[in-house]
C-alpha cells in the first residue's frame, strides 16, 4: 500500500481508496492566459508521476483536471485586446496542452473548462445562499460566510481566531494571512464579460469552479485533491469550506501539495529575468525529456532548485539510460546466464516500486535505476552479461519508463514544433543553433538512415573510404550520430 504526505492530516498516511480499486483525484489545471511556465510545469510532472504511480500499483484512475478560463487576469487581458474570453484562453489552453504532450504528461481522464460550468456553479451558490453560507451584497455579488463554517483553517493550519464577520475579499489572489469571505460570484462591472444566470448576471470566483468539477465528476468525496503549495491557502481552504458546507461530508481525504520550483535560488519572476517556459527553454538548446527528467529527480515536496547546469547534467543522465538501452538492444552477448544481474534487475524493479511508494520518492527510485545501470554496464564490459539478462533488464527499464517517461528518443520531433511555432510567433531569431541542429533529424526517417548506414558499410568494404566519410558527414549534418562498435554501427538522433 503507497503512503503519501497529506496535507490535511499534516503526517506521511497510507493511502487506500475509498471506492474498492478506482482512485477519484482532482488536480486544479492551469490558468489559461499565458504559457505555462517551468514552475508550474513542476507541479503537473508531480501529478503526473503520481498517476503512473498509482496504475503501477494496480490501481484504475479517474483522475480530472480543470482549466480555469475565466479570472481576473483573463477577464482584463481579453477586455484590454477587444476579444472574447474564449477568444483569448483558446490559444494558451492548446499551448499547455502541447507542453503537457511534450513534457510525456498524460492526459487525465477528465478536462473540463470551467466556463462549461457556469450554470452548475450558479446552482451551486445557490444552494449555500439557502442554506445561510452565502449572501447577496448590493450589488449582486456574492460572497462565503466563514463564520459559518468553523473548521476553517484545518488545511492549511492556521489560526483565525480573528476572524472579522462581514470582512470581505473580491480577487482572487489575496492577502496570505487573513480569513476573509471570499467572493463566489462577481456582478459584472462595466466592460467586463459576464454570464447570465439564475443568480443573476457576473462570473465565477476560482474557488466555486475547482469546487463544482470536482464535485461533478467525481463525487462529493473523493480521494485526492492536487496542487501546487501556494494553493492551500486561501484557494483549497476555501474550496474544502464551499463543498463541505453544501453536501455536510468529506470532501478530498489526501491533499498533496508540490513545493515551489526555484530559479537559480530565487523565486521565478519576470523582473528578475529568470521566468521560463519550456519553450524558452527549447529554443535555447534544450530538450523536453531534459526538463522531464530534471523535474522528477527531486521529490515532489523537497526543494528543486533550477539552474541551467542541473538541467545539462539531467540530459546527460537521459542519455545514459537511452545509450544503455541501445547496448542491450544491439550488441552481442554470450548466451549462458549470469543470475546475479538477473536477480540485480529484479531487485531494481522492487526498490523502484518501494521507493516511489513511500510518498513518492524519486530520488531513491532513480538511485536504483543508475546503480543498475552502473553494474550491467560493467558486467558488459567485463563480457560477463549474457542473453538471458537481456530481457530482465529491459523489463526493469520499462517499468522505470511507465513512471518517468524518458526513454522514448522523440524530442527531435517536439522540438521542430516548437520552432514552427515560434516562426508564427514571430520568435525565430531566438532559436539557437542547437535547436535547428536538433529539429533536424527529424527530417530523415529511420528507413532512409538504416539505408545509409547500409551503403557506407558496403562502400567501406569496398575500400571506398571517401564514400563511407561522405555519408557520415551527410548523416552528421542531419542531426544523425554514429558511433562504430565492435558490434556494428549504432545511430542516434541528437
Ligand atoms: P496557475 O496556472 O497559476 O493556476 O498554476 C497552475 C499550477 O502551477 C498550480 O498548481 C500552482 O500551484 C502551480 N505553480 C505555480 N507556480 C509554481 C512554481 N514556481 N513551482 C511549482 N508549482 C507552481
Ligand atoms: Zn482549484
Amino acid at each position: 500500500m503507497p503512503r503519501f504526505f497529506n496535507t490535511l492530516t499534516g503526517r506521511v498516511d497510507d493511502f487506500q481508496p475509498l471506492e474498492d480499486n478506482l482512485v477519484r483525484m482532482y488536480a486544479c489545471g492551469p490558468t489559461v492566459y499565458d504559457y505555462g511556465h517551468i514552475g508550474n510545469f513542476r507541479t503537473f510532472v508531480f501529478v503526473d508521476l503520481l498517476r503512473r504511480s498509482l496504475r503501477q500499483n494496480g490501481f484504475q484512475l479517474r483522475h480530472a483536471m480543470n482549466i480555469t478560463d475565466v479570472d481576473d487576469k483573463i477577464i482584463r487581458n481579453a477586455a484590454k485586446q477587444g476579444v472574447s474570453v474564449q477568444q483569448y484562453t483558446r490559444k494558451y489552453e492548446q499551448a499547455f496542452l502541447e507542453d503537457s504532450s511534450f513534457l510525456n504528461i498524460e492526459k487525465p481522464e477528465i478536462l473540463v473548462r470551467a466556463t462549461d460550468h457556469i450554470k452548475e456553479m450558479a446552482q451551486f451558490i445557490k444552494q449555500l445562499v439557502a442554506s445561510g453560507h452565502a449572501y447577496r451584497t448590493e450589488d449582486g455579488s456574492y460572497y462565503f460566510r466563514i463564520a459559518t463554517f468553523p473548521t476553517y483553517g484545518n488545511l492549511s493550519k492556521k489560526d483565525f481566531g480573528g476572524i472579522i464577520e462581514g470582512a470581505r475579499v473580491d480577487v482572487d489572489e489575496y492577502d496570505k494571512d487573513n480569513a476573509r469571505d471570499f467572493a463566489l460570484w462577481k456582478a459584472p462591472k462595466p466592460g467586463e464579460a459576464f454570464w447570465e444566470t439564475e443568480i443573476g448576471p457576473g462570473r465565477p470566483g476560482w474557488h466555486i469552479e475547482c469546487s463544482t468539477m470536482s464535485m461533478k465528476y467525481l463525487g462529493e468525496s473523493f480521494d485526492i485533491h492536487l496542487g501546487g503549495e501556494d494553493l492551500i491557502f486561501p484557494h483549497h481552504e476555501n474550496e474544502i469550506a464551499q463543498s463541505e458546507a453544501l453536501t455536510g461530508k468529506m470532501f478530498a481525504r489526501f491533499w498533496m501539495h508540490a513545493r515551489f520550483l526555484l530559479v537559480e535560488g530565487e523565486k521565478m519572476s519576470k523582473s528578475l529575468g529568470n521566468f521560463y517556459t519550456l519553450r524558452d527553454l527549447i529554443l535555447k538548446g534544450h530538450k523536453p525529456s531534459s526538463l522531464r527528467f530534471l523535474l522528477t529527480s527531486v521529490p515532489y515536496r523537497k526543494q528543486l532548485n533550477f539552474t541551467f547546469d542541473g538541467l545539462k547534467q539531467a540530459a546527460q543522465a537521459v542519455e545514459r539510460l537511452r545509450n544503455f538501452k541501445l547496448r542491450l538492444e544491439t550488441a552481442q552477448f554470450p548466451k549462458s546466464g549470469n543470475p546475479a544481474i538477473t536477480q540485480l534487475a529484479t531487485a531494481t524493479v522492487e526498490k523502484m516500486r518501494a521507493a516511489l511508494g513511500d510518498d513518492l520518492n524519486t530520488a531513491e527510485a532513480l538511485g536504483a535505476m543508475f546503480d543498475m545501470v552502473r553494474e550491467a554496464n560493467s558486467a558488459a564490459d567485463a563480457g560477463q552479461l549474457q542473453q538471458e539478462n537481456i530481457a530482465p533488464l529491459l523489463g526493469a527499464l520499462a517499468s522505470f519508463d511507465e513512471i518517468f517517461a524518458v526513454m522514448a528518443d522523440n524530442d527531435a520531433e517536439k522540438v521542430r514544433q516548437v520552432l514552427e511555432w515560434a516562426k508564427q510567433e514571430g520568435r525565430i531569431q531566438e532559436a539557437s543553433e542547437e535547436t535547428v541542429e536538433v529539429a533536424k533529424s527529424v527530417e530523415l526517417s529511420d528507413a532512409k538512415i538504416d539505408a545509409l548506414i547500409a551503403d557506407r558499410n558496403a562502400a567501406k568494404k569496398a575500400r571506398n573510404f571517401g564514400r563511407a566519410d561522405e555519408i557520415r558527414n551527410q548523416l552528421a549534418s542531419a542531426g544523425i550520430i554514429l558511433e562504430d562498435t565492435k558490434d556494428g554501427v549504432r545511430w542516434k538522433r541528437r
